[in-house]
């Protein structure tokens, strides 16, 4: 087997037991004998495995009892426009902290569905830290505040989940879900894209708490509305079979492998301590992150030198350590190191590292 350390901010890397367990199983799913992606989605065999799929959420995520899990497409992006079509229905008001890539577009998004407000913004310093802002602040008829946890691009989360009094907070957990343990009882609603760090694209996690639901607006798309994906446990229509099924498995994996979120926590604040400890001492690359915003997901770094870090990136190719480059809009480099990359991987790419500097 040659299988590289691949460092993609996503679709990203898959813990080799779930790839190795979907390959197992790929032909003849446990007394079907057929695949999962060739099982009909109201078959007995499937709805229970989206039925354990759901379970695994609420035990690995501790989601409360009023919440409902909801396994939906279109990816993250998506959501920028149904949760202004959803939430964005009482005062037609919402509050959005612009603090990278993401952020912006899902506040881009929500202007055109009503009065948008940027409630705090790190553009100023190129997203490199996590803007604060006081309850005060936001509107106090807000219908929600709107963040993005950990910022993929630019490399940010924040240090802790801020307080935004009795407005509800939704949060956009992309690159982060399932990498620590979270309190989702301070969300009103919390979203992911499961291709970074829960399973492939092509599957969406919503977790919205009830009293949320069955307030879209008359002219929501159907396929957009919560309470139509709740009220049919995500039946509505096919539901992406295949990824969730993959989730499932990442999701045994954190719990059965791993030992749960507390766990997965302490392994990749170690993976992303080494770097940023490396980082911190290294005369040729440096993280320009603000200590107190740095992502244990996505490590941002730069040389200052265009042509150094693209051979830096060539390099680590040839190394296996692959899609390191960073993003077009960021320049410089990023690794993303989400629970599927061992610590193995984060091992090898400081070595790399260091033999690189020692030699440039
Ligand atoms: C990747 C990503 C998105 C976009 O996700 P899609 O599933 O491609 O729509 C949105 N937000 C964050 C934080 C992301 O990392």
């Amino acid at each position: 087997m040659s299988r590289v350390f691949n460092f993609s901010a996503g679709p990203s890397m898959l813990p080799l037991p779930v790839l190795v367990k979907a390959a197992a199983e790929m032909t003849d799913y446990p007394g079907s004998g057929m695949s999962v992606m060739e099982m009909s989605h109201r078959s007995p065999v499937y709805e229970k495995i989206i039925a354990d799929a759901e379970q695994l959420v609420r035990s690995v995520l501790a989601v409360p009892d009023n919440y409902k899990v909801l396994f939906l497409q279109g990816g993250a992006t998506t959501q920028f426009s149904a949760i202004p079509l959803n939430l964005m229905n009482g005062s037609g008001k919402a509050d959005y902290v612009v603090s990278g890539m993401f952020s912006k577009k899902s506040y881009e998004e929500a202007k055109r569905f009503g009065d948008v407000k940027v409630l705090a913004t790190s553009a100023d310093k190129n997203f490199t830290y996590i803007p604060t802002f006081n309850v005060a602040d936001i509107r106090p008829d807000a219908d929600y505040v709107h963040i993005c946890y950990n910022n993929t691009i630019f490399g940010s989360r924040y240090p802790a989940i801020p307080d935004t009094g009795n407005v509800t907070l939704v949060a956009d957990l992309s690159s982060c879900i399932l990498s620590e343990p979270i309190d989702i009882s301070r969300f009103g609603l919390v979203y992911a894209g499961a291709q970074k760090n829960m399973g492939p694209s092509g599957l969406t996690l919503v977790i919205v708490r009830d009293d949320l639901i069955g307030k879209a607006r008359e002219t929501t798309p159907i396929m957009l509305d919560y309470k139509v994906a709740a009220d049919n446990d995500s039946m509505y229509n096919t539901p992406p079979t295949y990824a969730i099924y993959v989730a499932k498995l990442v999701l045994e994996w954190v719990r059965d492998e791993i030992g749960g979120l507390e766990k997965m926590a302490e392994i990749n604040r170690r993976k992303a301590q080494k770097l940023y400890d490396y980082l911190d001492s290294s005369k040729l690359f440096s993280a320009p992150v603000e200590l107190n915003s740095r992502s244990i997901m996505n490590v941002t770094f730069v040389t200052g030198n265009d042509e150094i870090d693209k051979k830096f990136c060539k390099d680590a190719e040839k190394a296996g350590l692959v899609n390191i480059k960073g993003h077009r809009s960021v320049g410089g480099m990023r690794a993303s190191i989400y629970n599927a990359m061992p610590e193995a991987g984060v091992d090898k790419l400081i070595e790399f590292m260091k033999e690189f500097e020692k030699n440039v």
